[in-house]
């Protein structure tokens, strides 16, 4: 639902699709339908240790899912794209029958580098976070904090992506026997959520899961 200030907003900043340019919304209707939303739950590969569950609503390969990600993580840094994406998770995790199971579950966003925070402004991973949390009824908690400024993951092999997220994250709060669900955006090799996931479990988490936009 709009509220004023975004129709204030929308009349001197009109909302374009990100992929035709129509005026409405960040994503029209014709182009949603363009995105394949999964319809099923995929099984985690040998690599990923600890994590426990993985829930991708759609793949990076998609060229709308990309522009749209794209937009949400750089110039011209559509925060509201939140919205969108989150909606098409919500959409997978319904298809799946997840949303049922996860009443008792805490979102935690992946944290993100100081350098990162300071090129966009806000945490990507967070603000789906607070999206899912509204729309879910679920509590967020930034229980995760980034302690080490690892360099991009972009460049590297799948064996130095694991050796250069090892013990970025602390923990901020006890989580003996909670069951968390991981939030980020883009899973790739899995390597940085399966370390979030192994300070969680070593710590006692019950059931990680982790539920992100799309698998590259
Ligand atoms: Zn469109």
């Amino acid at each position: 639902m709009e509220n004023f200030f975004d129709k204030i907003l929308n009349l001197f900043f009109p909302k374009k699709c990100i992929n035709c340019q129509q005026l409405g919304s960040y994503l029209c209707y014709d182009c949603f339908s363009l995105i394949e939303i999964m319809q099923k739950e995929y099984d985690l590969s040998e690599e990923i240790k600890y994590l426990d569950r993985l829930f991708f609503a759609t793949v990076f390969k998609n060229q709308i899912v990309r522009k749209l990600i794209h937009g949400f993580k750089y110039p011209p840094f559509i925060k509201d794209l939140s919205d969108t994406l989150s909606d098409i998770m919500i959409i997978h995790l319904t298809f799946i029958g997840m949303k049922s199971q996860l009443s008792d579950f805490i979102l935690v966003p992946i944290p993100i580098s100081k350098k990162r925070m300071n090129y966009r402004g806000y945490n990507q991973a967070e603000e789906l976070a607070k999206k899912l949390s509204l729309k879910l009824k679920l509590e967020t908690r930034n229980i995760l904090k980034k302690i080490k400024e690892n360099s991009s993951q972009v460049d590297l092999d799948k064996e130095q992506r694991k050796n250069n997220v090892e013990n970025v994250f602390s923990l901020m709060e006890d989580i003996k026997g909670k069951n968390i669900l991981l939030i980020d955006d883009v899973f790739t090799t899995g390597a940085t959520i399966d370390e979030a996931a192994k300070i969680l479990k070593q710590n006692g988490a019950n059931q990680v899961w982790a539920a992100v936009v799309a698998r590259e």
